[in-house]
């Protein structure tokens, strides 16, 4: 026999994970938060979010403290674990994790977001921490007044470019196609900022530099110029170009959760296709992923669990 650790696990402190949290502990239920990184998720490295309803303009770092305090505030647990499994059982789900311990669960939700996508290219393993970065908030300072290069056409890649452009030398955004994937409010800014400039249809073939960055090679993407090379002298690299699911603690159960890239499936009560498992933000499959609609998906996966662990739980025992 062994003790439930709480009735429900929230893998992963993004804003999914927090809001999730928040709502099953005020609805009374015991909650942890297994946490691999800092509470926060991507609003940890967001310089400035300006479209979450209440802050006109709010330090990712602020607002990752505020819910934080505010899911513990209601009596949820966020404790510091690397989730390598979860399986599922009659009574529940067992969460392993790195350090080697198993803990019971009434209900899981998986709420780890995502991790950044790397360019595969030459020099890019080598040369991270020596001027190629995933984190321009984390990292922008230490490449004041230096030439830096951001790859990418997202909203991750112009927020960048527009923070790094007021303390680098300069900026060049580098993109693969002809235009930007990123919103009109973002690209539009990068005109007030004389030291930013764009390259359109390239895409990075190499990363390089003797111990430290010192270059970008490039090659052409445009039919009119297709394959032509150029270098582009830099100090740093900001690589920006999205990002990939991590849910691989879930591989291994034996039911159609996945798509075909990796993300969760769920219905809109954000439950897969596993009774008392959910996933919420941006690891589960949907078509916008943002804070607002991270904090959603928490809110209705918690409530959901809520009503599950109420209907097919409702002798609460300690053991499972
Ligand atoms: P994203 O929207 O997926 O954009 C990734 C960018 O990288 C795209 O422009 C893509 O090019 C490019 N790319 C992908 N693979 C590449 C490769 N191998 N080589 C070169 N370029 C490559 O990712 P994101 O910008 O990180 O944003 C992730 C999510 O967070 C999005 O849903 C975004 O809206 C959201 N977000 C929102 C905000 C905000 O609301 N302010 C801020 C940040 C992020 P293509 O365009 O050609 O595909």
């Amino acid at each position: 026999m062994k003790e439930y650790t709480s009735d429900i696990a929230v893998i992963g402190a993004g804003p999914a994970g927090l809001t999730a949290a928040l709502y099953a502990a005020r609805a009374g239920f015991s909650v942890r938060v297994l946490e691999g990184s800092a509470p926060g998720g991507q609003m940890l490295s967001a310089h400035m979010i300006e479209n979450y309803p209440g802050y006109a303009s709010a330090s990712g770092m602020d607002l990752a403290d505020t819910m934080t305090a505010h899911a513990t505030s209601l009596g949820a647990e966020i404790v510091f674990a690397d989730v390598t499994a979860v399986i599922p059982h009659e009574n529940g789900f067992t969460v392993r994790t790195s350090a080697g311990d198993e803990e019971e669960y009434r209900a899981v939700i998986a709420a780890s977001g995502t991790k950044c996508r790397k360019l595969g290219v030459p020099g890019e393993d080598a040369l991270t921490g020596r001027g190629v970065s995933y984190c321009a908030v984390c990292d922008g300072r230490f490449f004041t007044g230096k030439d830096v290069a951001v790859i990418g056409g997202g909203n991750t890649a112009i927020g960048d470019a527009l923070y790094l452009a007021k303390f680098c030398k300069s900026v060049t955004v580098v993109h693969r196609r002809d235009r930007f994937r990123a919103e009109k409010v973002l690209t539009d800014r990068l005109s007030s900022f004389d030291n930013i400039r764009t390259v359109m249809n390239a895409r990075v073939e190499k990363i390089e530099g003797d111990g430290r960055v010192e270059a970008v090679e490039l090659v052409s993407t445009a039919a009119d110029s297709l394959s032509e090379r150029s270098v582009l002298p830099v100090d740093g690299v900001f690589v920006a170009v999205g990002n990939i699911p991590t849910a691989s603690y879930l591989a291994d159960i034996d039911a159609p959760i996945f798509d075909e890239s990796g993300y969760i499936r769920t219905d809109e009560r954000c439950a897969t296709a596993v009774p008392g498992l959910y996933a919420v933000g941006d690891v589960r499959v949907k078509s916008l992923r943002q804070i607002t609609t991270a904090v959603s998906d928490g809110a209705v996966a918690a409530v959901e669990a809520a009503e599950y662990l109420t209907a097919h739980m409702p002798v609460y025992g300690t053991s499972v």
